[in-house]
């Protein structure tokens, strides 16, 4: 589990650039762990739900990579996949909070 939502060499770029998105609401703490992917981020903040919600997308897409890539045999962009999956949902106004749009716009800009 630890290899195949972090520490899989087809993953590192793509958890330079979430880790470097989060920065934007300086969240500097390392966010590729199996126990945050898992528990959750700082949970008893309310305020850093989203980070959350961010996270069980980005765990969705690692699968959802893996399974287009056909178990890695072909190459899939792991960020463009959570790209796709946030522009989807704002449009279809998943969540009315600002911070996909944030995040969308973080992860554009890395
Ligand atoms: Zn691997």
């Amino acid at each position: 589990m630890e290899h195949f939502f972090i520490s899989c060499e087809h993953l590192n770029t793509f958890w330079l650039t979430i880790n470097e998105a989060f920065s934007t609401w300086n969240i500097y703490k390392k966010l590729d762990t199996i126990k945050i992917i898992v528990i959750g981020y700082n949970i008893p903040c309310k305020e850093y739900n989203f980070v959350n919600v961010i996270l069980c997308h980005i765990s969705y897409c690692i699968h959802k990579a893996y399974m287009l890539s056909e178990r890695k045999t072909k190459m899939v962009n792991v960020c463009n996949i959570l790209k796709n999956e946030f522009h989807i949902m704002q449009q279809v106004k998943a969540y009315n909070n600002s911070f996909l749009r944030k995040f969308t716009q973080a992860l554009d800009s890395v």
